[in-house]
């Protein structure tokens, strides 16, 4: 070879042009760039441009570089690009020289992945500390590798004119970089510097010095406005509880660094990792000092806490003499996440002493995400900004279709191809503002994904808004039971087919007979289940008011006033024992959250809850370290199996043990309760995969507790991972269901 006159190859070439197109996350990430660049290193001449579907490339060398350039271009894409497939084809030669980079081509009906947001890198976090950068402490710095995604994107293809940038003309400079194909801002669309990009409101000193002060700023961000404090001061955290109407939840902290989280918290390897990714959530972590941060998560002694995802979160550090905010969000009580200037200016006045916003806008709302790494696995608790918009796999082709969720922090879920596209957190469907969120997102969503429903899947409860409005939007409804839902989330997630054994306890959920449903196994498909067994029904007297008065499920499961009731009024405790006895009022219920709230009251612990699973979450904490026996339970023998725990709550009732301890031993009764449950269902039917779902399995006492017993049963286990296993993952089961019942029919 080394011989062959390099006029040789001319006179009889023996070039190949192919045709690639690439789909995935491709746009936005860097893609265009290192493919000019390896096309350029390689020599060969063609295009690539962005389509509404994804990347298309035409490539043309000759055949041992073309195979080169599709084989680096396959396994060295850029860190946050995902390929989810590619198709190649022989076209003829065209004789092109040079390689470049085309304007971007829309397709009608096709569409094309848009990444979520990205913190910022750490090559903008080099320029932002570097005096003699031309960005130095510049807050909106970002590049091809990192920046706001999904929150700035109006329209597909993702090009500056369809994002919030499109009103900033970049500069020359600016504009140098994202023209140079070497450059890592080639094509940045949200590029920007400070003399032609976004700028703050107000001075970083000025909020820093206040936030110290004790000061509550509210701070505009990526997905929604933050509401910060200094999170060490007791004061300020309790003013900013009392102003946001925020009930007992935990407010989120943000830590300067690892360093900080670390000061504060016990961190596992895998709770390192899901802090320093890329996505940023908030990650559950226990505290080391629980009774330091009483102020910051009442009752806990987990605390939720991210690092800095943007150039002005790290700025708001910088020489700053506090090391941990309290960054909760944007909102008031159980609304929205506030994302507009003027908008945060009316509704969060009483709420913030001060208000840093800036010009750059954002147009979907998102909150932060939440995780937990439980069984060495990131688990999602809330999936919202960094994870939304990726599509989850769902293996097989289906129709298109919307599945609108549950009410308890609703997600929606629209399929297409082989795509289920599920919302960020959308929140409790209880009031006009959610339901326009919800109205908004899917607007969005089914605009960039170009989805079209066929049919909508809803959950059985009529009273819920999502089932009211996906009745009403004319495409044919299909009704999905919710542990369903949730056992087919857990399904979808990991590939299943066929049948499995599906333990979905949870607080709420609207069963086929009418009752209240919450502690159900199910034999459970795709397309249908068999209700085996469930947790023994009980009369619940006072629809919602029993969810918020965890005694009067006390009074439901016990015999005659327990004495932990004691400080409950008389004349109260009459009241619902007559309401019970004369079925006033009053609903059946087999739902586990009521039995951990019954338990949680008995005990004295807790009697009234401000939200939903409060009473189990500090029955969870206060548990006991160790092995504890349990207490007895029984089987009833009818056409269903009922799981009787009258026994495990007289034992309670009467028991002089220290709460913590009562506290585990109720854990452990659960746990062998289900793990025999599963031992007869398995005898039964022959199923040995076990999913379990519904919120109470986010209980890491319990799950610690249940898995090894299962898995000493000879059942293989799987839990949620990519979807929560609370209601926040229902709308995914919705659509597998509906997409499997539509794919057969
Ligand atoms: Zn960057
Ligand atoms: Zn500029
Ligand atoms: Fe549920």
């Amino acid at each position: 070879m080394g011989s062959t006159p390099t006029g040789f190859r001319h006179a009889f070439p023996l070039n190949r042009r192919i045709q690639i197109r690439l789909r995935g996350i491709v746009q936005g990430v860097g893609f265009r760039p290192f493919v000019h660049n390896l096309a350029a290193r390689l020599g060969v001449s063609g295009f690539v441009r962005n389509t509404s579907s994804g990347l298309e490339i035409e490539a043309e060398a000759d055949s041992a570089v073309i195979e080169r350039f599709v084989e680096d271009l396959l396994h060295e894409a850029p860190p946050l690009a995902w390929i989810q497939d590619h198709h190649l084809r022989e076209i003829p030669v065209a004789d092109s020289h040079g390689f470049a980079i085309e304007a971007s081509q829309a397709r009608c009906g096709e569409f094309a992945l848009i990444s979520p947001d990205v913190a910022t890198c750490p090559e903008c976090l080099a320029e932002i500390a570097n005096p003699a950068d031309r960005r130095h402490e510049y807050p909106f710095t970002n590049c091809t590798n990192c920046g706001p995604r999904y929150t700035i994107v109006r329209d597909i293809p993702y090009d500056r004119p369809s994002t919030t940038m499109a009103s900033f003309r970049m500069c020359k400079d600016c504009q140098a970089e994202y023209d140079d194909p070497s450059n890592r801002r080639f094509h940045a669309q949200p590029n920007a510097c400070p003399s032609c990009g976004p700028a703050l409101s107000g001075a970083l000193d000025e909020v820093r010095r206040r936030l110290a002060a004790g000061e509550i700023v509210a701070i505009k961000g990526i997905g929604g406005f933050h509401l910060a404090c200094d999170s060490r001061n007791a004061d300020a955290a309790n003013r900013l509880r009392a102003r946001k109407r925020r009930s007992e939840k935990p407010f989120a902290l943000m830590a300067r660094d690892t360093a900080s989280a670390e000061d504060i918290c016990r961190l596992t390897d895998g709770d390192r990792a899901a802090l320093t990714s890329p996505r940023r959530p908030i990650v559950v972590l226990a505290a080391r000092d629980p009774a330091l941060w009483q102020h910051v998560a009442p009752g806990n002694r987990t605390l939720g806490v991210m690092l800095p995802y943007t150039p002005l979160h790290h700025l708001l550090f910088q020489n700053a003499p506090y090391s941990v905010l309290v960054m909760t969000s944007g909102n008031l009580s159980e609304e929205p996440i506030v994302t507009g200037n003027e908008e945060a200016g009316e509704r969060l006045a009483g709420v913030a002493d001060w208000f840093l916003t800036h010009n750059r806008d954002i147009y979907m709302r998102a909150d932060d995400s939440v995780v937990r790494v439980i069984e060495q696995r990131e688990r999602l608790l809330r999936r919202s900004r960094g994870y939304v918009p990726q599509t989850i796999d769902l293996a097989r082709e289906t129709q298109q279709i919307l599945a609108t969720g549950g009410e308890l922090k609703n997600t929606f879920c629209l399929t297409k191809g082989r795509h289920a596209i599920l919302s960020q957190h959308i929140g409790d469907l209880e009031n006009y503002e959610t339901l326009r969120f919800f109205e908004e997102t899917l607007g969005n969503l089914k605009k960039l994904f170009r989805v079209e429903p066929a049919a909508v899947a809803h959950d059985l409860h009529p009273g819920y808004l999502s089932s009211r409005y996906a009745l009403g939007c004319g495409s044919p409804p299909i009704g999905v039971q919710h542990h369903h839902a949730h056992i087919a989330s857990c399904m979808a997630e990991h590939h299943l087919a066929g049948e499995v054994i599906g333990v979905a306890f949870d607080g709420t959920g609207y069963g086929t007979d009418g009752a209240i449903w919450g502690g159900e196994f199910l034999a459970a498909g795709y397309r249908g289940f068999e209700r085996r067994a469930h947790i023994r029904y009980v009369t619940l007297a006072g629809g919602d008011t029993a969810i918020r008065e965890p005694w009067r499920a006390a009074l439901a499961w016990c015999e005659g006033v327990p004495a932990g009731l004691a400080e409950i009024p008389e004349q109260h405790l009459r009241i619902v024992r007559r309401m019970m006895e004369t079925g006033t009022n009053v609903f059946q219920t087999s739902s586990c959250g009521r039995l951990f709230d019954a338990v949680a009251s008995v005990i004295g612990l807790r009697h009234r809850v401000t939200f939903e699973g409060q009473a189990a979450i500090e029955l969870e904490q206060i548990a006991a370290d160790g092995e504890h026996p349990p207490y007895p339970f029984d089987f009833s023998t009818g056409p269903l199996l009922e799981l009787d725990f009258r026994a495990t709550m007289t034992q309670i009732a009467g028991s002089s043990e220290p709460r913590p301890v009562i506290s585990a031993r109720f854990h452990t009764t659960i746990a062998q309760a289900i793990a025999e449950t599963c031992r007869r269902i398995r005898a039964d039917t022959g199923l040995d995969r076990v999913c379990l779902s519904g919120g109470t399995f986010q209980n890491v006492r319990l799950l610690s507790e249940v898995i090894p017993l299962l898995r000493a049963a000879g059942c293989e286990v799987f839990l949620n991972e990519k979807v929560p296993a609370n209601d926040g993952g229902i709308a995914l089961g919705q659509a597998a269901i509906a997409a499997s019942l539509l794919g057969e029919s």
